[in-house]
This record gives C-alpha cells, sequence and structure tokens, in this order.
C-alpha cells in the first residue's frame, strides 16, 4: 500500500482536513494587527484539534517566534528528537502541578510560567539540581480570578525570584497575566486589568527584574485592543481561523480563514414513510415520504450531543440539519428526498466557500463556543494536513489526534 492508499483508507469514515496554508496566512495577518510584538502561537490541545506538530512547525515558519502550551508535557513534545522545531524558537507552559516535571523542563530549555510561591520553590530546587538556571515567567492575576499570583502576594513572589535569581538559579524573562473579557469588547474589566498589569509590572521592574517580555494578549486582545500587545500576544484560536466570539466578529473581518474542514462519508441512504421516528427517543419524526442519510461521526467523534436536532450538514450543496439525537458513532440528516450515493460527501464544516456551515455555526447549534467544538474533535477522525510547506508534492500526511 503506497503512501496515497493509505491516506485514502484512513479517511473513508470521516476526516478533519487541516489547511496549514491558511494556519501561516492566519499567523501573518496576526502579526500585522500585532505588528510591535512577537507572537506566540498557543498549540496547547494538540494545537486545539488540528495537530500540535504540524501546527506548531507552520506558524514557526510564518514567523511565530514563540510556541505556548497548558501542560509541560505539551511543551516537551515540541522540543523531542525530530520534532522539527527550530531550537532558537522559545517554547513556554504555564499548567503546573507540585512535582512538575520541572528538571526536565529546565534541561529542555523551557519558558516556564510561575504564578505562586509553591511553584517559585519547586522550580529553584529543581534548577539547583539541573546545574543551570529556570527562564521563568511570573504569572499576576490582574482580575481573571484563575490562575496566576494575587495582587497582595506579589511583594512575596517577586522577592523571592530576585533573591533565586541572585543565586543564578533563575531568570526571570517574563512578566505576564491573562484576561477574563477580551471576547466582551468594551467590558469595564479589560481597562482595570490592564492598568492593573502596569502597576505590577512596573512594581517588578522597580524591584530589579527586568523582563525580555511582558504580555496579557490573547486572541480577542490582539484583533480589539492595540494597547494590551506589550512584547508578546499569545494567540490561539485566530490562528486557526475561528472568531474569539461572535461580538469580536467574524473570521474574515481580520482576514482570517478557518483552518479544519470537517467531513464525513453519507454510510447509508433510505426512503422511509412518513411518521417515522428517527435516532434514539425519536424527537425528530419525519413529515412526510423522505430519504435519510446516515453520516458516520458522532459524540464519541467530538460531535456535540447538545446540537441534536440543530447542527447543520451540507450534503450536495443542500443544507440539512441533524434529525433527532446525535448519538456516540453515527446521527442521521432528513434529505428531503434527495438520493446521493452511498460515500457521499457530507461537510460538517470548513471554511465556508461552498456555502458549509462553519465552527460558528455548530458552536451556535450546541450552544458553545467555537473553540470546544474544534478541540473536542476525537483522536478517531484523521487529521489531513495539506498545504504543508515542505511538501514538494503536497502528498498529504495523515495523522491521529495523538500524533
Ligand atoms: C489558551 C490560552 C491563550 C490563547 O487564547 P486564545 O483566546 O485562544 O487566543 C493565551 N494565553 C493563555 C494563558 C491561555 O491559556
Amino acid at each position: 500500500m503506497n503512501e496515497n492508499d493509505a491516506v485514502r483508507k484512513a479517511t473513508l469514515r470521516a476526516r478533519a482536513e487541516i489547511d496549514l496554508g491558511a494556519l501561516r496566512a492566519n499567523v501573518r495577518s496576526l502579526r500585522a494587527h500585532a505588528s510591535g510584538a512577537a507572537l506566540m502561537a498557543v498549540v496547547k490541545a494538540d494545537a486545539y484539534g488540528h495537530g500540535a506538530l504540524a501546527c506548531a512547525r507552520a506558524a514557526v515558519e510564518a514567523g511565530a517566534a514563540w510556541l505556548g502550551t497548558a501542560t509541560p508535557q505539551e511543551a516537551l513534545a515540541l522540543r523531542a528528537p525530530g520534532a522539527g522545531i527550530p531550537a532558537d524558537v522559545r517554547v513556554m507552559c504555564w499548567l503546573w502541578t507540585p512535582g512538575g516535571p520541572w528538571r526536565e523542563a529546565i534541561e529542555a530549555d523551557l519558558d516556564l510560567g510561575v504564578g505562586g510561591m509553591w511553584a517559585l520553590e519547586e522550580v529553584t530546587a529543581a534548577a539547583r539540581a539541573a546545574g543551570r538556571p529556570a527562564r521563568v515567567h511570573l504569572k499576576a492575576d490582574t482580575g481573571l480570578g484563575r490562575g496566576g499570583c494575587a495582587p497582595a502576594d506579589w511583594a512575596g513572589l517577586v522577592a523571592a525570584a530576585r533573591a533565586a535569581e541572585a543565586g543564578g538559579l533563575l531568570r526571570v524573562v517574563g512578566l505576564w497575566s491573562h484576561l477574563a473579557c477580551a471576547d466582551e469588547p468594551g467590558h469595564p474589566s479589560i481597562e482595570a486589568q490592564l492598568t492593573r498589569f502596569r502597576e505590577m509590572v512596573a512594581y517588578a521592574e522597580r524591584q530589579g527584574v527586568d523582563p525580555e517580555v511582558r504580555h496579557i494578549a490573547n486572541s480577542p486582545a490582539v484583533l480589539t485592543l492595540p494597547e494590551s500587545h506589550f512584547d508578546l500576544v499569545r494567540t490561539g484560536v485566530a490562528m486557526y481561523g475561528v472568531s474569539p466570539s461572535p461580538a469580536i466578529g467574524a473570521p474574515a473581518d481580520f482576514g482570517l480563514r478557518q483552518v479544519m474542514t470537517l467531513t464525513a462519508s453519507l454510510a447509508l441512504v433510505k426512503h422511509v414513510p412518513g411518521g417515522h421516528g428517527v435516532s434514539y427517543g425519536h424527537h425528530y419524526v419525519t413529515p412526510g415520504t423522505t430519504t435519510l442519510g446516515l453520516v458516520p461521526l458522532g459524540y464519541a467523534d467530538g460531535i456535540p450531543r447538545h446540537a441534536s436536532s440543530a447542527g447543520p450538514v451540507l450534503v450536495e450543496g443542500k443544507l440539512r440539519t441533524v434529525s433527532g439525537r446525535i448519538a456516540m458513532d453515527q446521527f442521521v440528516v432528513d434529505l428531503g428526498g434527495d438520493e446521493p450515493p452511498p460515500g457521499a460527501e457530507a461537510v460538517l464544516f470548513g471554511p465556508g466557500d461552498r456555502g458549509e456551515p462553519t465552527v460558528e455555526d455548530w458552536a451556535q447549534a450546541a450552544g458553545t463556543i467555537g473553540y470546544e467544538i474544534v478541540t473536542r474533535i476525537g483522536s478517531r477522525v484523521p487529521r489531513v494536513h495539506v498545504n504543508d510547506a515542505n511538501d514538494a508534492n503536497d502528498a498529504n500526511d495523515v495523522n491521529d489526534a495523538r500524533a
């Protein structure tokens, strides 16, 4: 079986095509939106379901100087031999729990987000054991009320970090924070957080901290809040061509294009009479004689069950709606008498060029956000990366979500 046969077989049921050309163009657009700052491509959670390594490489090709992840394991994978990430790309992770792995992270030259005293103590001990200083970004809770150091504890954390710096155990290379409501332009917490951030940065700098980068902006802030850009912006969802929220606007408003296209092959098309119940619970009953198409994707593949009787699907150029319950592995669409052949393509979402639904349409149908729709697409759906700048013949490359 040659490589193309393998690709075809793996993708017969369903596939998530990942347009790396669109991702590279999105990174360039975002860099233009934040032209005074460096860009961190956030590739946590397998690049929001798009495949971490392929997306990290493409983002770097388009000028991302930083990569960001939540867990240290995700960051270590980007530094693994063969990952193809140049050594001068900074890799940062921020979601730590006691036990680390701090030492592996220091030895892999990761940048470490530290938001509390226990973490500073563990990173200092690990740096001593490793015999090399850690690169630390001190995180301020400027109002999100999630991770990071509360303002009341900031002086203590900064003092401890300065002492460790004096001992050669670490360098504070970053001061950073995260916004609570950047996806709601004009929300009063935004200005309050920026003011608090400037104060906490100024305090640390008065204590002698000399950071390489100060950073607080996520995707919505990159798109709407130039005063939040500082030295570095951390972009996730916008890089994948999905809007952070309808209040921010559509991807195209910012020169962004959706990267993931999710399609499946119809597993069955059949005629049924009127009054026929469809799928578990019979929440849909055919209004008259019709045809039903079976789409072989379900909630095990990340298709939200909350989109039962609501999710949109394009079949043979016509927009259809999920009929009844979305099951673990499959759902049904009423095709209104049309008879596409088994194997015909059902497009759940894509960039919209063919009139297909978008990720945002599915988010609306399921009562959630676009972030969750793409991130939850399951490991059973092969990711097919196309428009890879390194593939001379554009032979597509199939990876499962763990790759
Ligand atoms: C996930 C994450 C981001 C990226 O957020 P987007 O809204 O997807 O751009 C940035 N910073 C931190 C700390 C994050 O956890």
